[in-house]
């Protein structure tokens, strides 16, 4: 964090032509986000994922030209990862990462097409988080056609973050090495960047008991189900709210029939922690639940999806930066703290300095009629300009 840019330098980028041009070329920026989000690209669909993905491809050499180097990992059912390096000046690195899936299954567009309606536009995953990748394209565009340098970039795609990243985490967390920090497209939170985020655990309690008849036999059977509403109430006691961690047991399913004492049942619990300590007190409880009698058995799978992103120095750094540069444009940049993880937690658990949610404004991720408000996305597409020019000063 010692390498990045200063703050000095931030405030002395002149970016007001960088947003003037990028007001200029709003219908232009839009055009290109809707042929986006008219390519439907749910987390599930394979061949959906790659035809956003080869699009996106060239997208990304038509704005900045042929890659230093261009590798599109394999990601099997799920979808590959883009990671592509572009030449730049100075030595500092600077990584965008963006998620090209989204949460809407194919043909959700048919109902909800993409529509300007006044100041927002709006689109199943226009929100979360397809604008911030235009954006980002669209910022270096910016730079480039009013002649502001930009340093080097690694750009990376992944196409199952809505899933956990499952296939794409081992790409993201190697896209850290030679870096300086990472911006993370994603939407922010009524305008304010994300400089905190919790880990999400998830995990799944099963316990075999002995089934019996309830009438004939109650003294033999064992029930699976009283086990997992004694565990359900002993997660609760785990819950530490001033220390922002919450446990919510959100599914519960056992049992065969009313006269039958049951045999099995399973809980499935979410699990949000705002810092590691608070990860490894509640994975050590969950994992050394003990039954209450012996002819029960628990077991316990599943695990951290993401770490907790605490706010670090060097996000705290990058928020400086990006609170300079956006004053310089005439905006009050403000920072909040997110309940779900993203990206960034893994990026952040490198200790790179990252600065997350400076993607789209707007409201409304994962719900239907998700939109952006068009003018202060293009001023957020300003300040990402602004953010990736001092990297190359
Ligand atoms: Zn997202």
């Amino acid at each position: 964090m010692t390498d990045l840019p200063g703050t000095d330098r931030a405030a002395e980028a002149d970016l007001g032509k960088a947003l003037r041009w990028l007001v200029e070329n709003t219908d232009a920026l839009l055009a290109d986000l809707e042929t986006y989000v008219r390519l439907e690209t749910p987390s599930d669909s394979k061949p959906h994922l790659d035809r956003g993905l080869d699009w996106l491809t060239g997208l990304l050499t038509a704005t900045l030209g042929d890659p230093e180097s261009m590798t599109r990992h394999d990601g099997g059912t799920y979808g590959d990862t883009l990671v592509a390096d572009f030449s730049g000046l100075g030595s500092r690195r600077l990584l965008l990462l963006c998620h090209y899936d989204t949460v809407w299954k194919a043909g959700t567009l048919a109902e909800w097409p993409y529509a300007v309606t006044g100041p927002a536009a709006t689109g199943p995953g226009i929100f979360d988080m397809k604008t911030g990748l235009i954006l980002g394209l669209w910022a270096i565009r910016a730079l480039d056609a009013v002649g502001l340098t930009r340093p080097p970039l690694r750009i990376v795609l992944n196409g199952d973050e809505e899933l956990g990243s499952i296939s794409s985490r081992p790409t993201v967390e190697a896209a850290a090495d030679g870096v300086t920090a990472a911006l993370v497209l994603e939407p922010g939170v009524d305008g304010a960047v994300k400089t905190a985020r919790k880990g999400v655990g998830i995990f799944r309690i099963e316990v075999d008991g002995v089934e019996s008849h309830a009438g004939l036999d109650p003294e033999r059977g064992v029930s699976a189900i009283d086990e997992v509403a004694r565990i359900v109430l002993h997660l609760r006691s785990l819950q530490d709210l001033d220390r922002g961690t919450s446990l919510n047991v959100g599914t519960v399913t056992g049992g065969s029939r009313t006269n039958v004492i049951a045999g099995q049942a399973r809980a499935m619990l979410d699990v949000r922690v705002t810092t590691p300590a608070e990860a490894a007190r509640i994975e050590a409880a969950v994992t050394a639940l003990t039954p209450a009698h012996e002819k029960l058995t628990i077991r316990v799978t599943g695990g951290w999806n993401r770490p907790p992103m605490p706010r670090t120095p060097g996000i705290a750094a990058m928020y400086g930066l990006a609170r300079t540069i956006a004053a310089g444009l005439g905006e009050d940049l403000r920072e909040c703290a997110a309940g779900g993880g993203s990206d960034a937690n893994f990026l952040a658990a490198l200790e790179l300095p990252v600065l997350d949610g400076i993607g789209a404004v707007g409201d409304g991720a994962h719900a239907r009629g998700e939109h952006i408000l068009i003018e202060p996305t293009v001023a957020r597409a300003a300040l990402v300009a602004g953010l990736i020019h001092v990297f190359a000063l």
